[in-house]
């Protein structure tokens, strides 16, 4: 299928080709058409990634009214990031349709200059929440005859806490707007949202629901907590050429991290909430640019970023719920790329994995942490190949003749294995004698193991010991415990006064608040039956043995 057959303007397909979009994506695929062509509601299960933006965007681009001057399509947005991503991908695609205007207005920027924007009404407007409510409380906006509603990444704005600010919105725009709502997953807040605000929505998502995108790669290695960060070096180490993001749970956590990383040679950065907007706005476009290799970030405070291209994503620590790992490892494998996404679990975390298998459908492949060698040989070929691919700088060649001279007495060989050994040798040095990582994860594996047979046999023995397993006795029960004021003096002036036999030894006595359970000897056992159901004292009192 071509973008052509989907029904767009020329002048959209000429933006969008300019833009080297060939095909439509699989969202696009479904969403544009069905907007182009037809009436209800729209329910899109997609990640950023999937072509989103262009899969509502074009249509609202291609149904604008020039010559209407209102605001025909609001677009809702939950960070101030993504407001400008959208609107600049919007332009982008109406770059051929110089009279439509799109505007961003979003929170943490002077409001004045947002104000400025709106004395000329913009076609599509693309606004956080919060932000809006106050540009319209000061009467600059006007929601009345807004014709398309967009609410993008849905379950972010909730998780933000724009619940009574997104049902504000929706209440001061017409009934007869038609509403599309995206976002990664489907809580049952969004689903109560679309049940109450749209009209007999149809869904349509790009996989199963909360599936992962299709290309991402799901890992995770198994190490024990204390080797935590030694694990995620080496993951960094094996792949030199990382652009990724490492999610850390906790400020304090991704703080610590992007520090030791920091002091350890890695170009990374921690992006975090205890950081300025400027500050967070200074890593972002670091990363953004790729001047910065490694983001170590929290999941609220990476939640602002709009990179699209990231080559691998580490869980330092997995998230509690199966939401947030599929937002983050939705960031890596976007359109025609693949991505790796690698949890860093413990034996006890492990089971997290299966549950949010489930979630996303997709298995996960346990990978072993690479050795020192093999990170060795990962970083040398690396160099190597980088060596072989480097541009020659010209300014150099005056000074050759000067190298040459000095090393004429070298062979290739030698002056190969000199160089590398100047570039290498700290990296060698640190892997030399380091340690086989899953070697010791497998012995904590096996002692937890052992210690876990040992309890659950103790508390086998203890249960058998309970049941009067012991030999020649049986586990009996009365339905007089605690409650009944019963006590072992109690109990066994009871049982003696009945058997009238103080020879037959009674085993162990537990008291539970309704019922005595003790251990009498076999052989006694029907004796004892007997004498009980005819005895005046047992009067009302049953007597069991316990299963
Ligand atoms: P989104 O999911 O909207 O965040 O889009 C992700 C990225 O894919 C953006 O940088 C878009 O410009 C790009 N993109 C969207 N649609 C296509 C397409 N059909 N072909 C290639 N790239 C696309």
């Amino acid at each position: 299928m071509t973008f052509k057959d989907l029904g767009l303007k020329d002048s959209i397909l000429e933006s969008i080709s300019k833009l080297g979009f060939e095909t439509p994506s699989p969202i696009q695929e479904q969403v544009i058409p069905y907007l182009l062509n037809n009436e209800s509601d729209i329910v899109g299960l997609a990640q950023t990634g999937t072509g989103k933006t262009a899969a509502f965007g074009l249509p609202l681009i291609h149904l604008a009214e020039p010559t209407e001057k209102y605001i025909q399509s609001l677009v809702l947005a939950p960070t101030r990031e993504l407001c400008v991503q959208i609107a600049t991908e919007l332009k982008r695609y109406s770059s051929m349709l110089k009279d439509i205007r799109i505007v961003a207005v979003y929170g943490g920027e002077d409001i004045r200059k947002q104000l400025k924007e709106l004395d000329h009404t913009p076609h599509i407007l693309v606004a956080t929440p919060g932000r809006l409510i106050d540009l319209k409380e000061r009467g600059k906006v006007n929601l009345s005859q807004i014709k398309h509603l967009v609410l993008d990444e849905a379950d972010e704005m909730l998780n933000m806490g724009f619940l009574d600010d997104i049902t504000n919105i929706l209440s001061s725009t017409p009934e007869d707007r038609r509403t599309l709502l995206f976002s990664a997953t489907m809580p049952k807040e969004i689903a109560n949202i679309a049940k109450r605000y749209m009209k007999s929505p149809i869904e349509i998502s790009v996989g199963q629901r909360g599936e992962a995108a299709k290309n991402v790669e799901h890992y995770y290695v198994l190490t024990k907590n204390t080797h935590r960060y030694e694990v995620l070096k080496r993951i960094l180490d094996y792949n030199p050429d990382i652009y990724g993001i490492v999610f850390c749970r906790t400020r304090q956590e991704t703080k610590d991290v992007a520090e030791k990383l920091m002091i350890d040679g890695y170009n990374a950065d921690a992006l975090h909430g205890d950081l300025s907007q400027a500050q967070r706005d200074a890593v972002m476009n670091k990363f953004r640019i790729k001047h910065l290799q490694i983001l170590v970030a929290t999941d609220v405070a990476a939640r602002g970023l709009d990179v699209n291209d990231l080559s691998h994503v580490v869980h330092f620590v997995l998230p509690d719920d199966k939401e947030t790992y599929t937002h983050r490892s939705g960031r890596t494998g976007r359109i025609n790329k693949s991505g790796v996404s690698i949890a860093i679990v413990t034996p006890r975390e492990k089971m997290s994995i299966k549950s949010i298998e489930k979630e996303i459908k997709r298995t996960f492949s346990q990978m072993e942490i690479p050795s020192g060698m093999a990170v060795c040989q990962r970083q040398l070929m690396y160099m190597v190949e980088k060596m072989q691919t480097v541009e020659k700088n010209e300014k150099l060649h005056k000074f050759l003749p000067d190298v040459y001279e000095q090393l004429k007495e070298m062979d290739k060989e030698e002056v190969i294995s000199r160089f590398i050994s100047l570039a290498f040798n700290p990296i060698l040095e640190y892997y030399q004698n380091a340690p086989d990582l899953n070697v010791l994860v497998r012995k904590e594996i096996k002692e937890n193991r052992r210690e876990a047979k040992k309890l659950e046999e103790e508390k086998l023995s203890r249960r058998e010991m309970r049941k009067g397993n012991r030999k020649g006795m049986i586990r009996l029960k009365i339905n007089r415990g605690k409650k009944d004021k019963m006590d072992p003096r109690r109990f066994l002036g009871m049982i003696n006064e009945i058997l009238n036999d103080r020879s037959i030894e009674i085993g162990n006595i537990d008291i539970t608040s309704k019922f005595t359970f003790f251990d009498f000897p076999k052989v006694h056992a029907d004796k004892l039956m007997k004498v009980f159901n005819s005895h005046p004292r047992a009067r009302g009192i049953q007597l069991n043995p316990v299963k």
